[in-house]
């Protein structure tokens, strides 16, 4: 099977699994516990905050360990909630996770509102920076990059904007991290990150938050990290995580020692391009804006739904999305791309073909061949 629905999950990376393996026969003890094998394992979550608070730009004390990024912005969203005053609104991108968008109808029921996106899915820091002029929100989330489409955010911009009206600014980074340098992440007042999108283990994962001033916890009982998230944290997994992250930015830094333009955006331009010559009606999402490495977001021709070409293309050995993970399965048609101005019946024709680091040129063309011949099969 070649799989390019990195986005939904990666495979677990080979350091990450040594990693992993090591420290549960390493590290047994409780975190918590007072004897030297608990000290021993709390040793090695501090090594792996510094390492991670290395690569994000922050405080070692800012990190709190997670089971992913759905608590982590769930936590972020019900911290806002509990601390902010009682009529401050929520303003996140309309083109946010679910996990997102649904915290903050649930947090913020009758005081979210959704920042509007141009038709290639970018947040208008302009119009933004009016709107802020005008009401100031309690919060401002905008997320790094899209799960959907790719598409970058300038949350650089966004954050600079906050920082001088004094708002602070929540940036779900789970796409970015591991795909681009992650450093200057650490400058947002929150983060959230996944483990299981950059090579590291599923159900792991961390916030980024203030490490002064009191963060309201989500889950309550014992006090370990520093109160801010009660339960045993996941050594193995947390170590894995960091382990994965550390050589995802290793080949970051030797990528941006290449010339001309880079190897795996250079699969993926060619990948476009020939899908485009050979596919009529084909359409790229977010075509000529700053987009993700790995991801293609395409409108199909006309020829069938997208769910029939899932399954074609599993038949004969791809493995491709209809849009997010926890959207595709739905009847609804995705936001994101309704955000964008994208029609129900537009939106219902649109693939996601996400690549990963060990992804080749080779498989990329494969995938352009399949197209063809799903595309040949269906309009039949
Ligand atoms: N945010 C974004 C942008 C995502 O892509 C995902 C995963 N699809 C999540 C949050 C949630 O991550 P997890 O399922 O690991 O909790």
């Amino acid at each position: 099977m070649i799989y390019f629905d990195h986005n939904a999950t990666s495979p677990l990376h080979p350091a990450a699994k040594q990693a992993w393996l090591e420290a549960s026969e390493k590290f047994i003890g409780n975190p918590s516990s007072p004897h030297r094998v608990g000290s021993r394992a709390d040793a090695a979550l501090a090594d792996a905050r510094q390492k991670l608070a290395a690569c994000l730009g922050c405080d070692p004390l800012d990190i709190v360990w997670t089971s992913g990024a759905t608590e982590s912005n769930n936590m972020a969203l019900h911290h806002f909630v509990r601390t902010l005053p009682p009529d401050a609104e929520a303003w996140i991108s309309s083109v946010e996770h679910p996990c997102v968008l649904e915290a903050a109808r649930h947090y913020f029921p009758r005081r979210h509102r959704l920042i509007p996106v141009t038709h290639r899915g970018v947040v208008d820091v302009a119009r933004l920076r009016v709107e802020c002029g005008k009401r100031r929100p309690g919060v401002v989330a905008v997320l790094a990059a899209n799960n959907e489409t790719g598409v970058l955010q300038p949350w650089r911009e966004v954050l600079a904007l906050c920082r001088m009206q004094g708002i602070p600014f929540f940036c779900d980074a789970t796409q970015w991290i591991g795909k681009l340098p992650a450093n200057g992440l650490g400058e947002c007042d929150f983060v959230s990150g996944s483990a299981h999108k950059f090579g590291g283990p599923k159900g792991t994962g961390f916030l980024k938050c203030p490490a002064k001033g009191r963060v309201e916890p989500m889950l309550h009982g014992g006090q370990q990290q520093e109160g801010r998230r009660a339960g045993t944290e996941n050594v193995p997994g947390v170590l894995a995580m960091v382990a994965a992250l550390e050589v995802r930015e290793a080949e970051l830094r030797s990528a941006k020692l290449e010339n001309g333009p880079w190897r795996m955006e250079r699969a993926r331009s060619d990948f476009e391009a020939r899908m485009l010559a050979d596919l009529a009606g084909s359409e790229i999402v977010g075509r000529g804006t700053a987009r993700l490495w790995n991801t293609v977001s395409a409108l199909m021709p006309e020829a069938d739904c997208q769910q029939r070409w899932v399954v074609k293309l599993d038949k004969i050995g791809f493995a491709v999305s209809t849009g997010s993970a926890c959207a595709s399965g739905r009847e609804e048609p995705s936001h994101v791309l309704a955000a964008m101005g994208y029609s129900p019946a537009e939106a219902g024709r649109v693939l996601r073909f996400s690549s990963g680091w060990e992804t080749t040129e080779a498989e990329w063309r494969a995938l352009n061949e399949a197209l063809l011949k799903v595309c040949r099969g269906l309009s039949r």
